[in-house]
């Protein structure tokens, strides 16, 4: 390993932010494998300092693919008539909740496509208080909505939104969307869920074409000046009926997209320090022990898919969607065994959330008006 390297890799660990953009791009700029070590396993020993050899664990419930949007690299965007829409019923959302408790999993992440109107509020208030009970941490991933839409939601029981940026770059962002999406109002929607008072969660996509290491660190300093408490990012894989897959096929092998991935974790983790971040299923598709080394890389949390097997094939983002055919029980037995290996557990009976979080309302309840960096 290089001084320059070694001196980096000590220098983040002593404090949250302490690299410039340029040191940011040149860790994930890393692509010798000794070097590569290195920054992996220094971002795991943050992980293990803020989060011990634990994992956090939410059920993930792919509640409806039928979206209004277009992204150009979504398998189910709006204008792929490919895919065999479906919306599960609100019974079968709360079923799918009590499984996910039974599972001893003490959070939920409900995702679907992208719908804004009066039904779709009052349907997913409904849902959230019938599952209230069950006392749930739970994770809405449900798009861009009004500051009021957010607001219902939270009073209804919710405590965590997920909304991807997908670049922090509004001109990459362009070309990646319709002309009728906007990047202004998604950070706008952001900061509305802060205003409502989430646990806020955003990430992007890694390895997007045209997109530079100034790009991702860029990405990395968006996350700080937002100050969210959740990162869930996952490498760029087109998807075969999506208007970007032609060009994208051949800009990285699996292998170098998994990497790409793992260091954006690993950066991230040494910049951030006590945020939780996902180890994305999309790491899975591309490496069968994918998920395990997300979290080598600095990764702390872990989404196991429950919904009913026979949706699962009609929610692809992505080409290549993991565990397809494995019903929940069998994704709980197949990720403790994943994680043992590693010399992690899964922590269960417990809602995992954000360190990060936790901090910011307690700075926030002795110091008024905390708010973005
Ligand atoms: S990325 Fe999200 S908003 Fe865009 S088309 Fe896919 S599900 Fe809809």
């Amino acid at each position: 390993m290089t001084d320059g390297l070694h001196k980096l890799l000590a220098r983040s660990a002593e404090r949250p932010c302490a690299l410039a953009r340029s040191e940011l791009a040149a860790l994930l700029a890393v692509e010798d494998g000794t070097e590569l070590q290195a920054l992996f396993d220094a971002a795991y020993a943050l992980k293990v300092k803020y989060c011990g050899k634990r994992v956090a664990i939410r059920g993930l419930v792919e509640a409806g693919n039928v979206c209004a949007k277009d992204c150009l690299y979504c398998g189910i965007r709006r204008s792929n008539g490919k895919v065999t829409r479906y919306r599960l019923s609100a019974d079968e959302i709360v079923r799918l909740a009590e499984l996910n408790a039974k599972q001893g999993y003490a959070s939920l992440v409900i995702q679907s496509g992208e719908i804004e109107s009066e039904e779709q509020t009052r349907f997913v208030e409904d849902v959230l208080r019938r599952i209230a009970p069950l006392d749930l941490g739970v994770t809405l991933s449900l798009g861009e909505q009004t500051e009021e839409v957010y607001r219902r939601w939270k009073d209804a029981g919710a405590s965590r939104y997920l909304l991807r940026i997908e670049t922090s770059n509004p001109d990459l962002y362009t070309t990646l969307h319709p002309a009728n999406h906007s990047w202004e109002r998604r950070v706008e929607c952001l900061r509305a869920l802060r205003r409502c008072g989430y646990q806020v969660g955003t990430g992007v996509m890694c390895g997007l074409p045209g997109q530079t290491y100034d790009d991702l660190a860029h990405d990395i300093e968006f996350y700080d000046k937002m100050d969210v408490d959740m990162i869930g990012m996952g490498p760029f894989i087109p998807h075969p009926d999506t208007p970007l897959a032609t060009s994208c096929q051949s800009l990285a092998t699996n292998h170098q997209a998994l990497i790409l991935g793992l260091k954006m974790i690993a950066v991230t983790r040494l910049y951030l320090h006590d945020v939780n971040i996902a180890a994305a299923t999309a790491l899975q598709a591309l490496a069968p022990d994918g998920r395990e080394r997300g979290v080598r890389a600095g990764a702390n949390v872990v989404m196991p898919n429950i919904t009913d097997v026979k949706y699962r094939r009609s929610y692809q983002l992505y080409a290549g969607k993991p565990c397809l055919d494995e019903n929940a029980g069998l994704c709980k037995r197949c990720l403790e065994r994943r994680l043992a290996s590693i010399g992690e557990t899964v922590d269960y009976g417990h809602r995992g959330d954000s360190l990060h979080y936790r901090r910011r309302m307690c700075a926030s309840a002795s110091i008024p008006g905390g708010g973005e960096r």
